[in-house]
């Protein structure tokens, strides 16, 4: 016996008449309400024409907290978050987002199967939440990815990041920058206040350091107080230097945490690919370098990777011990370069710089010895002869010309600067107007009151005090309301962009006019090209200095390029 059911139908004029086994159909539909309905996996049936849903079962309501009624008189395109297909395998399988009834979203799996509803192709959902899955996966990869503490990205991405910009750089030549940020005085926050307070204390410099970046650019925390920013698609070098000069006083200017007062800095040191290094590499490692010599030479110091500082640690040892055993008399020697009105062309005088020949090694550059003299103490001697020397040179020059003589910041802390420059002043007769101090502005950061007191004293002996290598930051600005510098000496950094970076002329434009607006002069280091000159002289930088005009020479050489520019200015006259 069997159970049968006619079904006649018109199909395209056609007759169709189905013969069906009830019997059979009865005990389907029994088996797929029991595999569907009590199934605990959440399912649901939709109609493959309208999309609108024909069943659902009680665990599908459950997950998505609508009624019965609810859910069926919604269809598919109701639940699903638009656009989130995460992924579709072979059709039957994809991962995406469904939103429920309380506005939660869900990352599901959905697997879908044909079927028969009333006759009506029919799509049968299964539905898998993997919500819970992916947030635990999610979470172990940010945590691969960030430190935990700051939620800034950590060392591994960071490199990352830095192989995406060398891309980037191989594919449309955007140069790049890496700011290594090393805060001053984090241990004694940590130490005194606790770790709660050295935590605070990294969450609040994390902050501060968000805002200070462009979106583009990559912040890190590298570990403990280090952290670094990569600045993508850097135009002017200028750009980001004043990035470390904002990041430099912003943190500095944070004074409490966890209620505590506190006193704290940042030392940066920054370098740039292609300008400093070719690879990541020895990118990190410039920067590191940089950032080595910043925290040396005083705190909240920002220094740019420089030619020299990667002497090898123990090559530094070996110089200096030799720079320590070091006869100045034999093997030191003063060169000087010229410095030219820009108007008239007229020689304004000399800068004295130090050269020291070596018995071994030969020619050693100052970039490479005087930070060494400087931390040995050997300064303090080499910087008493060279004033000497020098003032004695100078005093065999015609009156109106002046010695630039370079003073560093650690002939202020010992040794008794004006003392020596009055003796070195007394003993060659040089006229004191005829010479200049040359200094960095790290001298009026350490100690200041104690330096500002020194400079005031050489002034008032009728010395004239330059302020050497000077840049935009906002700290040499306020240097210049502190002191009244005869002259400010344009770093050769911003000269030698000229007409690379359109910026940096707007910079020395604006330098220029500080000091025009201060009643003080300007001189541009490291003029070499006819360009720049003229671009100078447009602006109407007062001195220039540079191989254009004359690379620093012997004494010997010194008459004669003296003999050329008077020469030439009584064969004008
Ligand atoms: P500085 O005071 O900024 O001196 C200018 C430097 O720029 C000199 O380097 C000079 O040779 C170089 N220079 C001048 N014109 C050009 C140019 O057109 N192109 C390029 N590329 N370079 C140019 P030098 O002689 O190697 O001295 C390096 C630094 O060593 C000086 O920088 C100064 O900071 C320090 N130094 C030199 N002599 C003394 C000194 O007697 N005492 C102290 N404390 N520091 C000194
Ligand atoms: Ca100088
Ligand atoms: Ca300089």
């Amino acid at each position: 016996r069997i159970g049968l059911k006619v079904g006649v139908d018109i199909a395209g004029g056609v007759l169709v008449v189905t013969l069906t086994d009830i019997r059979d159909l009865k005990g389907r539909e029994t088996l797929f309400r029991s595999l569907f309905d009590d199934n605990p996996v959440p399912m649901f049936v939709r109609s493959q024409s309208t999309g609108n849903f024909l069943n659902v079962n009680e665990a599908a309501l459950r997950l998505y907290g609508y009624s019965r009624s609810d859910f069926l008189d919604r269809s598919l395109a109701e639940i699903r978050v638009d656009g989130t297909t995460i992924r579709e395998s072979d059709g039957r399988e994809m991962v995406l987002r469904h939103r429920t009834a309380d506005g939660r979203e869900l990352d599901v799996i959905e697997y879908t199967s044909e079927t028969l509803v009333d006759h009506q192709v029919a799509i049968l959902s299964t539905i898998v939440d993997i919500t819970e899955r992916k947030r635990a996966e999610a979470h172990i990869t940010y945590l691969a990815h960030h430190d935990p503490l700051t939620g800034l990205a950590n060392r591994t991405v960071f490199t990352c990041e830095l192989e995406r910009a060398v891309v980037s750089l191989k594919q449309d030549g955007r140069r790049f920058g890496v700011v290594l940020i090393d805060l001053d005085n984090f241990k004694t926050v940590n130490d005194t206040l606790g770790h709660a307070a050295g935590d605070a204390l990294l969450i609040e410099v994390t902050a501060r350091l968000k805002e200070l970046v462009r979106k583009t650019d990559v912040v890190a925390r590298l570990g403990g107080d280090e952290f670094a920013i990569l600045v993508p698609a850097v135009e002017c070098r200028s750009d980001v230097e004043e990035l470390g000069q904002r990041v430099i006083r912003d943190l500095t200017a944070i004074r409490k945490v966890d209620g505590a007062e506190i006193v704290i800095g940042a030392s940066i040191g920054a370098a740039m690919i292609p300008d400093d290094a070719a690879d990541i590499d020895s990118l990190l490692k410039c920067a590191d370098l940089a950032l080595y010599r910043a925290k040396q030479s005083d705190k909240g110091t920002f220094r740019w990777f420089e030619a020299g500082m990667d002497m090898r640690q123990r090559e530094r040892r070996a110089l200096e011990i030799e720079l320590r055993g070091a006869e100045i008399d034999r093997e030191f020697e003063l060169h000087y370069q010229p410095i030219i009105r820009t108007q008239t062309g007229k020689l304004r005088g000399f800068e004295a710089l130090l050269r020291w020949h070596n018995p071994r090694r030969g020619m050693v550059s100052p970039a490479d010895f005087i930070p060494i003299a400087e931390e040995t103490g050997k300064l303090d001697e080499l910087g008493r002869w060279a004033l000497a020397v020098a003032c004695r040179e100078a005093a065999t020059w015609p009156r109106e010309l002046v010695l630039s003589v370079n003073v560093s910041p650690v002939q202020f802390r010992k040794g008794d600067l004006v003392g020596t420059v009055g003796l070195a002043l007394a003993g060659s007769g040089l006229e004191p107007h005829q010479l200049e101090i040359e200094i960095t502005e790290s001298v009026l950061l350490s100690a200041s009151s104690t330096n500002l007191a020194i400079l005031k004293q050489l002034r008032s002996l009728g010395v004239r005090i330059a302020l050497d290598d000077f840049r935009t930051g906002y700290s040499s600005l306020s240097y210049l309301r502190q002191f009244p510098f005869n002259r400010l000496k344009i770093d050769r950094s911003f000269v030698r962009e000229i007409g690379r970076c359109p910026e940096s002329l707007a910079i020395v434009r604006a330098v220029i006019g500080l000091g025009a607006s201060l009643g003080i002069d300007t001189t541009a280091e490291g003029v070499e090209t006819v360009a720049q000159l003229e671009a100078l002289r447009a602006e109407k930088c007062g001195e220039l200095q540079g191989f254009l005009f004359s690379p620093p020479v012997a004494s010997e050489s010194v008459a004669a390029i003296i003999g050329t520019y008077f020469e030439e200015a009584s064969r004008l006259a």
